[in-house]
């Protein structure tokens, strides 16, 4: 494996996220699917896929990508990250027996997305950073087929594996969990700035479509001032055409006893997005159609009217407003 490293002590340190596990031979990483096997790591899920399904896209959520397309998802198993929030924690946390199962192999996975006429494989369901190798072969035999690849993310990795991952994706969405490293390291045991510095990456020096998912928790991410200090962030550091969706929390894992997030606390971020001037923000998991609608960024009218995934009104000349002629920020068809 490119991304690890021999200490004095003969244990092998993982590069691939900030975590830099040190193994001992037969020793797994925090996130339980990275081996230490005789000198090399070795990612036991390799192959392994726990889900595919046919998709739309606005699902990942991604609304500036080929809107209404279908896409190919799948996921493995574990996670980089400790999220005591996770809301796909039967798919995160489990440990199957790995040598048991049946193996899908890369191409298998770009057949299958050409034979059900699948624009995009998304790498979802976990986060691909735990099956990097996997994703990344996958993605590269994708491009060679014409078939876009899509990374839905946390964004946590180290700067060098950062760089050939997303080499690989066409479009992301990447999980900005909370506003402050008080969040991240009690919520997701994990910290905010390797993230801030993923996200700055991708959208400063790379060509893969960037999009941003905020999981609201009521009392936990969702005061004014942390929402304010994330659309600062964003405007100063990424431009205000990025697109920001908030969505809403269920009641899962650790966070069983947290109540789900309501409208109005997704309207409120909405509204505060829309106050300090971003030009695309949605809410989701919760079905509104007014903030699930693109609005032209010069003349306001709507764009892209949805409901849930559905389209109900598409006023788009190719990527231009038809009202005024204004390109919308994306990649179209
Ligand atoms: S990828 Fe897994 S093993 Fe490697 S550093 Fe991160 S958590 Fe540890």
């Amino acid at each position: 494996m490119k991304y690890q490293n021999t200490l004095s002590d003969n244990r092998i340190e993982c590069s691939i996220c900030p975590r830099k596990c040190k193994l001992s031979d037969g020793q797994s990483g925090f996130c339980f699917v990275r081996e230490n096997n005789n000198g090399e790591i070795k990612l036991k899920t390799y192959g392994i896929n726990t889900g595919l399904a046919i998709d739309p896209v606005e699902k990942k959520p991604l609304y500036h990508f080929y809107p209404t397309s279908n896409v190919l998802s799948f996921g493995t198993n574990g996670c980089i990250m400790g999220c005591q929030f996770c809301q796909n924690d039967n798919i995160t946390k489990v440990r199957p027996m790995y040598d048991f199962l049946n193996k899908t192999s890369p191409e298998e996975i770009v057949n299958l997305a050409i034979k059900n006429d699948c624009q995009a494989i998304a790498f979802t369901y976990n986060d691909p950073i735990a099956f990097f190798e996997y994703a990344v072969d996958t993605a590269k035999i994708a491009r060679k087929n014409n078939i876009k690849t899509i990374a839905v993310t946390s964004g946590y990795l180290n700067p060098e594996p950062c760089k050939e991952f997303f080499e690989y994706m066409d479009a992301t969405n990447i999980d900005l969990k909370g506003f402050s490293e008080k969040f991240y390291k009690k919520n997701c045991l994990a910290h905010l700035q390797p993230v801030l510095d993923t996200i700055k990456y991708v959208k400063n020096n790379t060509n893969c479509w960037l999009e941003l998912t905020t999981l609201l928790i009521e009392g936990e991410n969702t005061s004014d001032q942390i929402i304010e200090n994330e659309c600062d962030w964003i405007i100063n550091n990424l431009g205000k055409d990025v697109p920001l969706h908030f969505s809403a929390f269920f009641p899962r894992y650790k966070f069983k006893n947290h109540k789900p997030t309501t409208l109005e606390i997704l309207q409120n971020a909405y509204n505060i997005a829309t106050r300090k001037g971003l030009n695309y923000i949605y809410t989701g998991n919760i079905s509104d159609i007014q903030t699930s609608t693109t609005y032209c960024k010069n003349c306001g009218k709507p764009l892209i009217i949805r409901e849930g995934y559905s389209l109900l009104e598409n006023n788009l000349t190719g990527d231009k407003c038809k009202f005024c002629g204004t390109k919308l920020d994306g990649i179209f068809d």
